[in-house]
């Protein structure tokens, strides 16, 4: 029985597109990423398998220490050789010697972005960069800040306006998540306790779950770094405001911070992984670097080992066999934004703009999604925004229906967009 998240007026929604059980999404940070193991994992990934993933780029590169990794300054080519619909912050002024970022930065940044034509919709903080928005970050966020006596400046490092500006909308919480495979998805106290505290004994765990149920009273007392579940511990996205007023929605990225290079992700997507996700019926936004090695790897001569290019045929097999769905991570979590925000009538369905992601909506935000409903209504009716909609194709499937709309536009030669 697939998993449902709405049901109104006797008709359902499942939460994923049938025949689809889960989704898998591989949000890839661009870190260490050379010509030569960009070219190795564009043509395995991307030409070979073909698989519909998003990437992530640098905008320039000011590394020291990382002098030849790829970026859209220097690598326009290779940035609209495939689908990129993330930026890694404005660019990587990690470890840049004598060149601060400023806000000065961020503009010609944006100015880049702008002459390219590109609008990525996810922001992925890099490392410790004084201009990152959720992780390890002490940027206010705001343009103009107080010292302890009163006086007022102006943060140069302040660019919120400028992402949203960009186009972002999605931005990584920072943290990920504690093992719980399948994000968009109720868990119980048990499993939450089972998968986030595995440092302790199975006995333990099991005590701390129970713990926390008879203490739920109490909660304002309770050490939150233990005793963290939730109602809303294991979703997938959330609406977040940031000091200066933006609003923007985060979302969780699962992994290990050990296993996000291109060998462990042999580990991160193996069998067992992509068969509970999918009896699990959840989403993954998969932690990477596809250009990084672990250190034991560094001396190899080809980038990707034979481990992980076996894993990613696995995710291939389950991609094509319908059992997982694969999209880059923006395509993912609009499909989320515009599920949990249809309100359904008896013979009507109705996508409406969440007011974060889509201001208003119109049908070509739809284009390529399909949803499916419980329902087998032959009069259905669908809007966008109050306006009815014709070209839907609705299908039967299972018992229920499949509302496919249909991409107008040609697809863009090579990348930028997401697919
Ligand atoms: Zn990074």
């Amino acid at each position: 029985m697939s998993r449902f998240v709405a049901n109104e007026h006797g008709i359902k929604v499942l939460a994923m597109p049938p025949p689809y059980k889960a989704w898998f999404a591989l949000c890839n940070d661009p870190d260490y990423s050379t010509a030569e193991s960009w070219d190795e994992v564009h043509h395995y990934i991307w030409e070979e398998l073909k698989l519909p993933f998003g990437d992530s780029f640098f905008i320039s590169n000011w590394n020291q220490q990382l002098p030849d990794q790829v970026n859209l300054t220097e690598h326009p080519h290779r940035i609209a050789a495939h689908s990129h619909d993330a930026i890694h912050t404005w660019g990587d002024f990690a470890l840049s010697g004598k060149h601060r970022f400023t806000r000065e930065d961020a503009l010609s940044a944006l100015e880049l972005l702008r002459a390219h034509d590109i609008r990525p919709l996810v922001w992925t903080d890099h490392s410790n960069f004084i201009g990152n928005l959720m992780h390890r970050t002490s940027n206010k966020i705001l343009p103009r800040v107080r010292d302890s006596s009163g006086h007022e400046y102006i943060n140069d490092v302040y660019t919120m306006d400028l992402v949203k500006a960009a186009g972002i909308r999605y931005v990584w919480d920072g943290s990920l998540t504690k093992g719980v495979i399948g994000q968009d998805r109720p868990v119980g106290r048990m499993e939450w306790y089972r998968q986030s505290t595995r440092k302790y004994s199975r006995r333990t765990r099991a005590m701390i779950a129970i713990a926390d149920k008879l203490s739920a009273p109490f909660s304002e007392f309770k050490n939150s770094s233990i005793f963290n579940y939730g109602k809303s511990c294991n979703r997938q996205y959330a609406p977040v405001r940031f000091p200066d007023g933006s609003h923007v929605y985060s979302f969780s990225r699962y992994g290990s911070w050990g296993l996000g290079d291109i060998d462990g992700l042999a580990k991160a997507i193996a069998k067992p992984v992509l068969r509970e996700l999918s009896r699990n019926e959840g989403t993954m936004v998969l932690y990477t670097h596809l250009g990084k090695r672990n250190k034991k790897g560094a001396d190899r001569s080809v980038h990707i080992p034979n481990a992980t290019k076996k894993a990613l045929m696995g995710l291939s097999d389950a991609y094509l066999s319908k059992e997982i769905n694969i999209s880059s991570t923006s395509t993912l979590l609009d499909y989320l934004v515009l599920r949990d925000n249809l309100k359904i009538e008896k013979s009507a369905v109705h996508f409406r703009a969440d007011g974060i992601r889509y201001e208003n909506l119109v049908r070509q935000d739809l284009d390529g999604h399909m949803f499916g409903l419980s329902c087998n209504c032959s009069d259905l009716k669908i809007y966008c925004d109050g306006i009815q909609v014709e070209d839907t194709e609705i299908l039967q499937q299972d018992g229920g229906l499949l509302l496919r709309f249909p991409s107008h536009e040609t697809p863009a030669k090579g990348g930028h967009q997401c697919p």
